[in-house]
Order: C-alpha cells, then sequence, then structure tokens
C-alpha cells in the first residue's frame, strides 16, 4: 500500500510530538498486515497512534505511524455470550451507542470515552469501582498484525496469551481487532456532592463497598474545580454539600431501573450516557495505582505535598476505585487498588512536584497508568510486575528485532 510522508504527529495535549517517516492509515486487516510487511521490508520501525490521549511518549515513531481511523466500527454483536467485536480503531462513544441499540452496556468505562478501544483498553484504563477491574479485564480476544505481517489470533484458549496482550502498549503488534465481554444494558444512578477532606476519609471504605462506583476530586483551593470543570453542588437539595468543601466532587453510581432524570448533580441516564465528563486540554498527568490498603495514606500524603511543598500546584487529586486483574502488565496485576493521579498546570515548572508524587507513591509500591507521566526504569519494571520478564520473552519472540518498540518502551519492555 501507498504510505504517505510522515509530517508531524502530536498527542492531544500537546506535551508529546514525532516526525515520522511515513505514515498510513489501512481500512481493512488486509493492508494493515500489508503495511506491516512493507515496513518490515523496508526495515522501518512501527508504532499505532489511538486517539493521543496518553500523556507518555507511547505513541512515537521516526519510521511508519499508522492509524486505525479508517478501521473502525462494529464487526458483530453476540447476545447471547454478551460480546462485541469491534475494529481496533472504534472510539469507545461509538461502541457504547451499539450497545445500547442491542440491549447491552459495557461493564465500565472511565472519565472520558473518545479514545480509540486498541488504545485505551491496552493501556490498562479504568473507571472506577471497588469491584470491577480495569477495560482491559474485559477483552476476551483479540486479533494482532505481528512484526512480520502475520495475523496473531487471541481467543481466550491460551490464558497467558490473552492475559499478555490484554495491556501490552502497542508492543506485541498491531491489533486490529477485538472482542470485548459486555453485559446487560443497564441504567446509572449517579449523584455529586461536596464534603471536607476527613470526612471523605471517614466514609471512604463504606462508600467504595455500598456503591457500584465511588469517587472523589480533592482541590487544594477553592479555584482547582474550575480547572477541571467540576460541578459547583453547593446547592444540591438532597446532601449535606457545602460551598467551602474541599472534596468538590464525591461521586456514587449504582445501577438503577429508575426513568431517566438529570439535575445538576443527580443523573439517570443509559451507562455510557452517565461515564463521561468535558475536558480540556490544559494538564499533564500522573497516576499510580496504590494497593487498595495504601490508599488513605496515600492520599494524605500527596494532600501535605501540595499543602506545604508544591502550592503552586492546584490541579484536583482524583481518587478512585480498580479491582485486580491477571493481566501481565496491568497496574491492577493481582491487587485491588485505589487509583490516585496529579496534573502539573501550563506555564508552571510541575517537574519537581511530579517527581515527589512519585516518591511519596513509591513507598506504597504503587503502580503506573501506562499512558500518564511517571519515571519507571527497566529494574522498576522488573520488580512491579511479576510477569515482566514473561512479557518481554514473548515481545522478543514475536518481534525479535524491536520493530513495534520505541526509545520509550525499549528500555521497559524490550
Ligand atoms: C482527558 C483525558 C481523560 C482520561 N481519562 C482516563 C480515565 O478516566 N481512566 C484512565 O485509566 N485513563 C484515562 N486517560 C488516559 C487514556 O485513557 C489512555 O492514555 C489511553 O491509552 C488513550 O487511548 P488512545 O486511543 O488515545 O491511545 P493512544 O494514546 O493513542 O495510544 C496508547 C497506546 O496504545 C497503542 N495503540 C493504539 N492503538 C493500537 C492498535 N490498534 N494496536 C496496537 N497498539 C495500539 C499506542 O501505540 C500506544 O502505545 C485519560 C486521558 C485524557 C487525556
Amino acid at each position: 500500500m501507498e504510505f504517505e510522508k510522515g509530517g508531524v504527529w502530536r498527542n492531544w495535549v500537546g506535551n508529546q510530538y514525532c516526525v515520522p517517516q511515513f505514515r498510513a492509515s489501512p481500512s481493512s486487516e488486509a493492508e494493515l498486515s500489508e503495511a506491516v510487511a512493507q515496513a518490515a521490508a523496508q526495515s522501518l520501525p512501527v508504532r499505532v497512534a489511538g486517539s493521543g490521549h496518553s500523556f507518555t511518549p507511547v505513541v512515537g515513531t521516526s519510521g511508519l505511524l499508522l492509524s486505525l481511523e479508517n478501521l473502525a466500527g462494529i464487526r458483530s454483536v453476540d447476545k447471547a455470550a454478551r460480546q462485541v467485536t469491534v475494529a481496533a480503531g472504534t472510539r469507545i462513544n461509538a461502541v457504547g451507542k451499539a450497545l445500547k441499540a442491542e440491549g447491552l452496556s459495557l461493564v465500565n468505562q472511565g472519565d472520558i470515552d473518545s479514545q480509540a478501544v486498541a488504545g485505551a483498553f491496552t493501556t490498562g484504563t479504568h473507571g472506577t469501582g471497588l469491584k470491577l477491574g480495569n477495560l482491559a479485564s474485559s477483552i476476551a480476544g483479540m486479533r494482532i498484525v505481528t512484526a512480520d505481517g502475520s495475523v496473531m489470533v487471541i481467543d481466550g484458549s491460551d490464558p497467558d496469551l490473552l492475559h499478555a496482550a490484554q495491556v501490552s502498549i502497542g508492543t506485541l503488534g498491531a491489533i486490529s481487532e477485538l472482542t470485548l465481554n459486555v453485559t446487560d444494558s443497564y441504567n446509572l444512578h449517579e449523584r455529586l456532592w461536596r464534603d471536607d477532606f476527613e470526612t471523605c476519609m471517614e466514609r471512604h471504605d463504606e462508600l467504595a463497598a455500598q456503591h457500584r462506583h465511588f469517587g472523589f476530586f480533592w482541590c487544594p483551593v477553592p479555584e482547582s474545580r474550575h480547572l477541571y470543570c467540576l460541578a459547583d453542588t453547593s446547592d444540591a437539595p438532597w446532601s449535606t454539600t457545602r460551598k467551602d468543601a474541599d472534596i468538590c466532587e464525591m461521586k456514587v453510581m449504582d445501577i438503577t431501573d429508575a426513568p431517566p432524570m438529570t439535575s445538576a448533580f443527580e443523573t439517570i441516564a443509559y451507562s455510557s450516557d452517565v461515564y463521561p465528563i468535558e475536558y480540556v486540554p490544559n494538564f499533564v498527568e500522573l497516576e499510580y495505582a496504590v494497593p487498595l490498603e495504601h490508599g488513605k495514606d496515600s492520599i494524605r500524603a500527596v494532600r501535605e505535598l501540595m499543602l506545604t511543598r508544591h502550592t503552586n500546584c492546584i490541579y484536583p487529586i482524583e481518587y478512585r476505585f480498580t479491582a485486580g486483574d491477571p493481566a501481565w502488565l496491568s497496574p491492577f496485576h493481582r491487587q485491588d487498588s485505589i487509583t490516585l493521579s496529579v496534573s502539573g498546570g501550563p506555564g508552571i515548572d510541575y517537574w519537581a512536584f511530579l517527581r515527589d508524587t512519585d516518591a511519596i507513591l513509591r513507598r506504597y509500591g504503587a503502580r503506573p497508568h501506562w499512558g500518564k507521566m511517571h519515571f519507571l526504569d527497566r529494574d522498576d519494571v522488573t520488580a512491579l510486575y511479576p510477569r515482566a520478564d514473561d512479557f518481554r520473552k514473548l515481545r522478543r519472540d514475536l518481534d525479535p528485532q524491536g520493530r513495534f518498540l520505541n526509545d520509550h518502551l525499549r528500555p521497559l519492555v524490550g
């Protein structure tokens, strides 16, 4: 197939860019295989871009950059098996719409739904819910175009292969298709309110246990919530919400049969219509998964850091829950966790803040989100992920030349 000249690629937030030699946008798996085989013949490295919503250099290449925007759409829905098969470039919001029409729902979603399915699911993207795994844990199968252009089919019959591929950050090959386990359609009842930090800590275990989803944002200064467009819930009639509270958005969501309704602070609607919130690209985020038992200590420590040493860092902390899963490189590998994220704002030097946050969270054995800022080196990956060497071996077997690696990923999983 014809490669185009590469030009400049940049990610959504604008903190990563690359200048690939070539680009291509295949519209079928056969074209994707042809492109990868052609790159192999020219000894070009290859990467696939999803929607570019990662903050880390997980996409960039100097060789061939593939976009799968033309390899998108629902391939099939199996209502009885509760599975949907989608082309890898399909956006999450398109999957939600298709499932709604079929009386099905995704099991869980994160804060936005504009990512490509392959990009979001295989970096370990998560929502919130103590008993809910990350999105990758719902991957039942995949088709991957490997380094020589051949197609590897993963269908779960080899659980190790599935668990290796579920979180693989584009390093096993170019995913052309994914089969996802889904669930019967459900409506969510979402409630938002504000409270103070100590009340939130007191209710932490109870709210996490009693609701399908619970999460919150802590804001160091009143204007913090504007940076993430968090709702002003101080007028919510039904809760103890307070204008001066520093937990600016406490959120619970539960499955309900109640009819649709929306107010500023309460929504009942189809699942995929409730999950996403609006963000503007003005921050650089670091997010680590901390073992559940250290959740409260870790947020206390990072909060103290923000109140005493980095008072110019005023983006909210986002705090969520995710259940453990077996994927080899999942940040939640066999570990129920909370996730804690902080963000650097534009126009300030936030590196010292991110490094200090990393130093605190390391003390708790935290594992970073692959798509958000982190400071892992090869030894850290080996120490944090018991199956890291198995993953590296599999990757080398599939791609001995490291065609699907880049300078960021080679030291970590090469
Ligand atoms: C505003 C915002 C909100 C976010 N909210 C959340 C959230 O709530 N929860 C959370 O966990 N994360 C969240 N993230 C992070 C985001 O979900 C991840 O970084 C995700 O990977 C981005 O998906 P993408 O399609 O943009 O992938 P990209 O960033 O484009 O790519 C991610 C990785 O996937 C690879 N890839 C993409 N497509 C393929 C393919 N077809 N085959 C092989 N490899 C492929 C890429 O090479 C790259 O390594 C958020 C990010 C932003 C900017």
